[in-house]
C-alpha cells in the first residue's frame, strides 16, 4: 500500500500540502476530494514523482522515498512503472492506431513479447467496450473513447495503482457515463486507484475511502460513509456545493 507521512509541497510562498499524512489502501479506490486549488492535483502528481514534495515519507511497500533527499533515477523509474497516471484521452500518440498505443509500453518498457503484449492489449480493449476500435487513430475517436483507450493503456503496464486526475472533466454527460462505467467495473475487479473527480455520485459509487483536502491540509480522511453522512458544516456546505 502508499502511505505519506507528514507531505508538504510549497510553491514558493505558497504552501499547497501541509504534512499530509494519509494512505491509499491496496485493491481499494481512494476517492480525492476538495475545492478548487485545495492541493489535489499537486497530491496526486507528487504520488507519481511529477511534483517533488520539500519533505515527507513516501512509502510503496517495500520502497521508501524521503522526499528531503535527492531521490535517485533508479526509484524514480521504479515508483512511475509502479503507478501509472491516466492523461486525459488526447495524450495519445496521433499517429499510432489504438491497439499500437496499447503496445507500446509493454513492448518496449516491460520487454513482453509483441504476441503477448497484442493479446492483452486487445483483452483490455474489450474490458473497456472498445473492441472493435483496435485499428482506428486517436482522432477518430471521440473524448470517452480516447479516454477509455488512455485507461487501457495504462492497465496495459500492469501498475500497482492508477491514479487518475479528473478524469471525466473534458467530456459531455453522456461520454462521462461510459468512462465511469469502465472506472468502476475495474474498481470492481480490486485494482488499486486514487481518483480527483468532483462527481459527488460517482465518488459516493467508487470510493472505498475520502480524503478531503481543504487549503492543502486534510480535512477528512475516512470511510466514504462517514464523509457523505458528516455532521461537519464544511464537508457539508462542500457536498452542498458540488451537488
Ligand atoms: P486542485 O487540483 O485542488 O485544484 P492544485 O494542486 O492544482 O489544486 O493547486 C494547488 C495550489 O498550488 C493552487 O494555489 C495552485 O495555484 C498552486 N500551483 C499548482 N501547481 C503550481 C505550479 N506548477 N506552480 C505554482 N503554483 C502551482
Ligand atoms: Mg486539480
Amino acid at each position: 500500500m502508499i502511505s505519506l507521512d507528514k507531505l508538504s509541497k510549497r510553491f514558493g510562498d505558497n504552501v499547497v500540502l501541509k504534512d499530509i499524512t494519509t494512505n491509499f489502501p491496496e485493491k481499494e479506490t481512494t476517492v480525492i476530494l476538495g475545492p478548487s486549488g485545495s492541493g489535489k492535483s499537486t497530491l496526486l502528481r507528487s504520488l507519481n514523482l511529477l511534483e517533488k514534495p520539500e519533505s515527507g515519507i513516501y512509502k510503496l511497500d517495500d520502497l521508501t522515498i524521503d522526499f528531503s533527499k535527492p531521490i535517485s533515477s533508479k526509484t524514480t523509474l521504479d515508483l512511475r512503472q509502479r503507478t501509472e497516471m491516466v492523461f486525459q484521452g488526447f495524450n495519445l500518440f496521433p499517429h499510432l492506431t489504438v491497439l499500437k498505443n496499447i503496445i507500446e509500453g509493454p513492448v518496449h518498457v516491460l520487454k513482453t513479447p509483441k504476441d503477448q503484449a497484442i493479446q492483452e492489449a486487445k483483452q483490455l480493449l474489450a474490458s473497456v467496450g472498445l473492441a472493435e476500435k483496435e485499428d482506428a487513430y486517436p482522432a477518430q475517436l471521440s473524448g470517452g473513447q480516447a479516454q477509455r483507450v488512455a485507461i487501457a493503456r495504462s492497465l496495459a503496464m500492469h501498475p500497482e495503482y492508477i491514479l487518475l486526475d479528473e478524469p471525466t472533466s473534458a467530456l459531455d454527460p453522456e461520454l462521462e457515463l461510459e468512462v465511469l462505467k469502465v472506472l468502476l467495473k475495474i474498481h470492481n475487479e480490486n485494482q488499486s486507484m486514487v481518483i480527483v473527480t468532483h462527481n459527488m455520485a460517482f465518488a459516493k459509487q467508487v470510493a472505498n475511502k475520502i480524503l478531503f483536502i481543504e487549503h492543502g491540509d486534510a480535512r477528512y480522511d475516512g470511510p466514504t460513509d462517514g464523509f457523505f453522512n458528516s455532521d461537519d458544516a464544511r464537508i457539508k456546505s462542500f457536498i452542498a456545493s458540488m451537488t
